[in-house]
């Protein structure tokens, strides 16, 4: 189909983006409510199905179930395409009250509406045009339920599925009105002190102290920052203590590392296993290490992109690419060398934040452009 007639297509469902979206923002789908989020995963599961979808749940215990829906020819010789999406949110239960869905200022405002319920209408919406132009190529759109909390239960699936994809578009939500061509990977540690505790008035000699030792190790490991190697170290979290007689027993902080290349795991690990306490009576522990591997600007997100790119310029609007510091399950994907585009999802502000909106006039055009991207892939 002429990329210029998937426009007129998707154009004409514009009220059904509407509805739909509507109705999955009323849904609400707190990543840690398994009941919330599986009533999301139903809704979706029945609109798919009313589109020809071949559905299948993935039951889960701990976080609500991963949904995969399969379109277009089963017996293709092609690869899938994966389309990939999150129906859970950052928003508890009851958050709709106070900040609820509206259309105003060219815009739909509610909580999850642009991460990323829109980006999963927006899926639904561009198969639905691809089915109705026979999509000769099959087409697996992977929902899950853990996104928000690092995909511990759902990761499997995803990079089996991925293993066997031609490509992965994620239904990420654009950067400003870029795609996301590289996202830096995430390390979490815990660096756990302990030291001797004592009064402080009566026997101040014989303590060892546990908050002195971690504020020593947190100026070090701060300095791991390393800007111009896009490397950051955050130590977000401090504690430790009891009172203030008392010389600490115990201090610990939780501290968040982002790195652009994949290499640099490795180095930052060496780093962290290299810390040493400078007071002897004290013990250092450090857990924790990756949670996702950086999505590097490779060649075939590269020629995702410029593929896309050429698309949107037929559509009639200029597309950029850009990185972001924000991790998704796009990276778990590219790391295993799976051409993979994320920010194919909608425009808006406001992710994660009371703002959080998506714009009404990006959509139609958007969806085209995914539409065309899914028949396109090589
Ligand atoms: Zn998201």
């Amino acid at each position: 189909m002429e990329t210029k007639a998937v426009l007129h297509h998707v154009g004409k469902k514009e009220k059904w983006i509407r509805d739909t979206l509507h109705k999955l923002v009323m849904q609400e789908s707190p990543s840690e409510d398994r009941p919330a989020v599986n009533a999301a995963v139903d809704l979706v599961k029945l609109w798919a199905q009313n589109q020809g979808a071949r559905a299948k749940r993935h039951k889960q215990n701990a976080f609500g179930d991963v949904l995969e829906l399969r379109f277009g020819q089963p017996r293709s010789t092609l690869k899938p395409v994966l389309l990939l999406g999150h129906l859970d949110t950052v928003w508890p239960m009851g958050t709709i009250d106070s900040m609820p869905w509206r259309e105003s200022d060219g815009r739909y405002w509610g909580p999850g509406v642009l991460d990323m319920k829109a980006g999963v209408v927006m899926a639904l919406t561009a198969l639905e045009t691809l089915q109705e132009t026979k999509l000769a190529r099959p087409v697996v759109l992977l929902l899950n339920s853990d996104e928000e909390v690092g995909s511990p239960v759902s990761r499997a699936i995803t990079e089996r599925l991925a293993l066997e994809s031609a490509a992965v578009l994620v239904l990420e939500p654009a950067q400003g009105l870029a795609y996301k061509t590289a996202r830096k990977g995430v390390s979490h540690y815990n660096v756990q002190v302990t030291g001797v505790g004592a009064h402080s008035g009566v026997d101040f000699e014989r303590g060892h102290s546990a908050v002195l030792e971690l504020a020593k190790l947190v100026q070090t490991i701060s300095g791991f920052t390393d800007l111009a190697r896009k490397l950051t170290v955050n130590c977000g979290v401090i504690a430790g203590g009891t009172r203030s007689n008392v010389v600490a027993s115990s201090a610990h902080a939780e501290v968040d590392v982002r790195i652009a290349k994949a290499s640099d795991a490795a180095y930052v690990e060496k780093l962290f296993r290299s810390l040493k306490v400078s007071d002897p009576k004290c013990k250092l522990t450090i857990t924790g290490g990756i949670n996702r591997p950086p999505m590097e600007r490779k060649a075939g997100t590269i020629a995702l992109f410029k593929q896309a790119r050429s698309i949107a310029a037929e559509l009639g609007f200029t597309l950029d690419e850009a990185e972001t510091g924000g991790g998704s399950d796009g990276n778990f994907t590219a790391a295993l060398g799976v051409p993979t585009l994320d920010g194919m999802g909608a425009v808006g502000e406001g992710a994660h934040a009371a703002h959080e909106s998506v714009v009404i006039k990006h959509l139609v055009p958007r969806t085209a452009l995914l539409a065309a991207m899914i028949a396109s892939v090589k």
